[in-house]
C-alpha cells in the first residue's frame, strides 16, 4: 500500500529521531492470518521491544480486528485495542490512547482551545478516530454530536460546532458552508489528488469563516506521529515502573 509505505517511513524516522529502536517486519500481500498471529505473539514475548503496531490495513483476507486484538494491551502504542478503547469509554484515560484523537487534543490544548462546554461536532465514527476523538471530547467536557454516513442535516448540525473534527475520509467535502463563523476546524483526512498534491477532508475555502484550521500536509499527521513516539514512551516507563 504506497501510503501505508510513506507513514512506516514516516514513523522510521520518527523514531531514529528521538532514539527509540524500531524494527519493520515486512510480510507478503499474500501472508496468512495465522503468519501475522504469530509474529505478533513474538514480539508480545520478545522483553526487548515495549510497542507494536500494525500498519493497517491489511489485506482482505486477514480480520483487522483479530490481529490488532491481539497485541498485548501494554504494548499497544496505537490505542487500537477493544481493551483500551473501552477505558477511554469509563473516562479511565490510564491505557494508550488512539494516536491521532490524542494529537487533536494535544493541539487544541497547545493552542489554548479548552474544548470544556464547547459544541463539537465529530464527521466519522471509525474506531480509530472518530470513535476516540468523541471520547476525548467528552471527557474535556465538551457537548459532543458524531456524525456519519447516515447522518441527516449534516451541514446544518456542522454549523452548530465550535470545534468541528473532519473525519470522513472524503476530500475536500466540508466547505465553508459548514462552519459556523470563527469555528475551530481540525482537519484528519489525507488525500492525495489527481495532480499529485494533497487534500484534507476540508475545503481551503473554510478558511474564510473559521478561525482556526489545521494544515494538510502538516496539522493532524504529524501530531500523530508525535503521539505515537508519547505512547511508546509511556509503554516503556510503565515497564521499567512495573518490574
Ligand atoms: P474510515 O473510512 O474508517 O471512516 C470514515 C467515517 O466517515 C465513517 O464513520 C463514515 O461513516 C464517515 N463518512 C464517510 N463519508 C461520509 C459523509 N459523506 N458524511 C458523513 N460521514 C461520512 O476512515 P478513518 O476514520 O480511518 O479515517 C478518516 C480520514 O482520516 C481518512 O481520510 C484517513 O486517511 C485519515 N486519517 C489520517 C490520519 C492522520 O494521521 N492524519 C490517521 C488516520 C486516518 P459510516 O460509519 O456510516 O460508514
Amino acid at each position: 500500500n504506497p501510503a501505508s509505505k510513506v507513514y512506516v517511513a514516516n514513523k522510521i524516522k520518527a523514531c531514529n529521531t528521538v532514539g527509540f529502536h524500531s524494527m519493520t517486519h515486512k510480510l507478503e500481500d499474500s501472508s496468512s492470518e495465522e503468519e501475522l498471529l504469530s509474529l505478533i505473539d513474538n514480539l508480545n514475548k520478545d522483553e526487548s521491544i515495549d510497542g507494536i503496531l500494525v500498519q493497517l490495513p491489511l489485506p482482505k483476507h486477514i480480520n483487522e480486528l483479530k490481529i490488532i486484538n491481539a497485541i498485548a494491551p501494554e504494548k499497544d502504542v496505537d490505542g487500537f485495542l477493544a481493551h483500551n478503547l473501552g477505558t477511554l469509554a469509563t473516562g479511565e484515560l490510564n491505557s494508550a490512547i488512539a494516536c491521532t484523537p490524542f494529537g487533536v487534543m494535544a493541539l487544541l490544548y497547545a493552542y489554548g482551545i479548552d474544548p470544556s462546554g464547547k459544541n463539537s461536532v465529530v464527521i466519522g465514527r471509525s474506531n480509530i478516530v472518530g470513535k476516540p476523538m468523541s471520547l476525548l471530547l467528552l471527557s474535556a467536557d465538551a457537548t459532543v454530536t458524531m456524525a456519519h454516513s447516515k447522518t441527516q442535516n449534516l451541514i446544518q448540525i456542522c454549523q452548530n460546532a465550535d470545534i468541528l473534527v473532519a473525519a470522513a475520509g472524503q476530500p475536500e467535502m466540508v466547505t465553508k458552508d459548514f462552519i459556523k463563523k470563527d469555528a475551530i476546524v481540525i482537519d484528519v483526512g489525507i488525500h492525495r489528488k489527481e495532480n499529485g498534491k494533497l487534500c484534507g477532508d476540508t475545503h481551503q475555502n473554510a478558511k474564510e469563516i473559521a478561525s482556526a484550521l489545521t494544515p494538510v500536509p502538516g496539522g493532524v499527521g504529524p501530531m500523530t506521529i508525535a503521539m505515537l513516539m508519547l505512547n511508546t514512551a509511556l509503554a516503556a516507563w510503565n515497564k521499567d515502573r512495573k518490574s
